[in-house]
């Protein structure tokens, strides 16, 4: 599983690095994915998060 934000949508809520800190991080007042692959620990919270954004700004890629 890999993961992208876009920038352009993401209002910096903070969500996704309080779900899945593994995968997500706050960089200023964007989050950004830190791995490229998703570890498989991770998944679960990582499509929690991905779920839960509020503006649907993460999107699962292959
Ligand atoms: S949950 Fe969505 S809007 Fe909030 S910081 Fe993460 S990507 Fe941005």
């Amino acid at each position: 599983m890999k993961v992208k934000i876009d920038a352009d949508i993401c209002i910096g809520c903070g969500l996704c690095a309080n779900t899945c800190p593994e995968v997500y991080q706050m960089k200023e007042d964007k989050a950004v994915v830190v791995v490229d692959v998703v570890p498989k620990e991770a998944e679960e919270r990582c499509q929690t998060a991905l779920d839960d954004c509020p503006v649907t700004a993460i999107m699962s890629i292959d």
